[in-house]
């Protein structure tokens, strides 16, 4: 059986890239910098007959990149898209992804372009969604519309008022950021896991340590009942060095957020090394590269969790491609407050006991509001 379905040619009539950017009163503190505002870069594709299409391209970091994303959006990527009919959005994504090659070598820039492409493929299957009426979690052959979730993105300090606020909204699994020094590293994992009783809780080192390092913390860390400790290492360290990991007792490991490409993701898959595979569909491959390497991380016995951290448009993105997937992976939620994704849409699914419940409206189930639109807008 094919992995994706099929869909009626696309002829689009236009390609609309819009950048928002929101200021926060509280940065996001990660082992590799400061995200010190928001950004959400999105794409609005219509077609000729005047159906649309939502994507969302990544942007988190740097947020002056998303700049670059966009233009690349509107001076390489629309040109191609609007220039013929697509069989399928996958067909658009293989004859983009070749059109383009040559200038992410002239440029230095496979990721920004890879982004681009990623955030155009989703608008594309949230548009071929929308015209036949049905949600995008089944028109993608998911079964049940139920995921799991867990609040991500916690800093290292002063995340007690939002555990609790997250604890009441309905969440039951936690993400706090480490790699900063081991002995703080291992306060906060106190804390918090007092905090929070028994609920599932992760560590993200968002790459910050080398093998010694990771080897020296690996059981400590490990003794907080970890579900996984995600990104311990570089994401392209060599596999002796994530194998090496892998047989330490303790948490699984967890990692995908910062890989591209087929040929990356299948040597991760293929190295048993990772009991959670993260892809982040807005950085690379949309729905028509993450729903098929997704259920060969399954296959391969890999749970399958999205890595998202932006807007409302890619979070119920990851959140479709979750439920049409299947597995029992969890759906990445970014706890800290991000003006963007709270206003920008109305009806995002709300969490109870950890799960979220997608509706049957068509596509990604949600429009962006144009009043906050034009609020956040860089024009
Ligand atoms: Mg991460």
């Amino acid at each position: 059986m094919p992995c994706l379905p099929k869909t009626d040619p696309i002829k689009l009539a236009k390609l609309d890239p819009i950048l928002l950017r929101a200021k926060i009163d509280v940065p996001v503190i990660t082992s590799f910098g400061i995200i010190s505002e928001r950004t959400s870069l999105l794409i609005r594709a219509e077609d000729i007959d005047g159906a649309v299409g939502w994507g969302e391209v990544f942007g988190n970091f740097p947020t002056h990149g998303a700049e670059n994303r966009k233009h690349i959006l509107e001076d390489y990527i629309a040109i191609l898209a609007l220039s013929k009919s697509w069989k399928s959005p996958l067909e658009a994504f293989d004859t983009i992804t070749a059109k383009t090659h040559v200038l992410t070598l002239q440029s230095g820039e496979p990721g920004p372009f890879a982004q681009s492409i990623a955030g155009l493929d989703i608008a594309l299957w949230d548009l071929a969604a929308r015209r036949v009426n049905m949600p995008l979690w089944k028109f993608l052959g998911g079964k049940c519309n139920y995921i799991s979730t867990y609040a991500s993105g916690l800093n290292p300090t002063g995340f007690e008022n939002i555990v609790e606020q997250k604890i009441t909204e309905g969440y039951n699994a936690f993400k706090i950021k480490v790699g900063f020094c081991r002995e703080g590293d291992l306060q906060s994992l106190s804390k918090i896991r007092k905090l929070i009783g028994d609920r599932r809780l992760m560590i993200d080192v968002n790459q910050g340590w080398d093998l010694a390092t990771a080897r020296e913390n690996w059981i400590a860390y490990s003794e907080h009942n970890l579900d996984w400790i995600e990104e311990p290492l570089a994401a392209d360290s060599p596999l002796s060095e994530w194998k090496d990991l892998a047989l330490q007792p303790g948490a699984p490991i967890a990692a995908g957020e910062n890989l591209l490409g087929d040929e990356q993701f299948n040597n991760y898959i293929n190295s048993q090394c990772f009991g959670f595979l993260q892809p982040d569909m807005c950085k690379w491959g949309g729905f028509s590269k993450t729903l098929p390497l997704a259920r060969r991380s399954l296959s391969h016995g890999i749970t399958y969790c999205p890595h998202f951290l932006a807007g409302p448009i890619g979070l119920l993105a990851s959140a479709h491609s979750l439920a049409a997937a299947g597995g029992d992976g969890l759906l990445e939620i970014d706890a800290n407050f991000n003006p963007i994704r709270e206003n920008l849409v109305e009806g995002l699914p709300s969490i109870k006991n950890g799960i979220m419940t997608l509706n049957d409206a068509s596509g990604l189930g949600i429009y962006p509001d144009p009043k906050f639109i034009k609020k956040y807008a860089v024009t």
